[in-house]
């Protein structure tokens, strides 16, 4: 019951920490936007929380250098369970254009696992949006019918990706 609880909290207002892992801050810059009024993330009881060891869901941009790989880790490490991972960007799902080269190792999921994936550079503060919405709904029904909502009001293809999807299009 208590996890249970404990749950259903998190999908009501769940934290999330904002990490630059090496962006140019264009991603960083959209990911504001999505929090401020004009999109409202809190809307959807979604708070930016300063710290990892508060944080339910860690928004991490940019490529992920060899120099920072370690102190992503510990961020990941610092985060509690349950804990979730959005990759924002391109360079953040990939590290294209900068990776591989000699001091870029690749996206964010080089250094901890990822649950979505949001494309773009930089994506839209309504697309960070979506794919926020996207990763919650899966652990609260009515977040999931938010979702389904804008799914049947605009074309979301391409706007996320899961990390089944994004296996998929790398063995393609
Ligand atoms: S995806 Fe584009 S905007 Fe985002 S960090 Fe990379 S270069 Fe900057």
């Amino acid at each position: 019951m208590f996890d249970g609880l404990v749950q259903w909290a998190r999908a009501k207002s769940p934290w999330v920490c904002h990490l630059n892992c090496g962006s140019c801050n264009g991603c960083d810059i959209e990911i504001v936007a999505a929090l401020m009024p004009r999109f409202d993330l809190e809307r959807f009881g979604i708070l930016l929380e300063g710290t990892p060891r508060h944080a339910d869901v860690i928004l991490a941009t940019g490529p992920v250098t060899r120099q920072i790989r370690d102190r992503v880790i510990r961020v990941y490490e610092q985060t509690p369970e349950p804990k979730f991972v959005i990759a924002v960007g391109t360079c953040g799902v990939s590290g294209s254009p900068f990776a591989p080269s000699y001091s870029v190792l690749g996206g964010v999921d080089q250094a901890m696992p990822v649950n979505m994936y949001i494309p773009g550079c930089p994506p839209r503060p309504d697309a960070i949006t979506y794919g926020v919405l996207k990763l919650l709904g899966s652990l609260d029904p009515a977040i999931a019918e938010v979702v389904a909502t804008i799914e049947s009001k605009q074309d979301t293809t391409g706007l996320v990706y899961t990390p089944q999807e994004m296996a998929a299009i790398s063995e393609s």
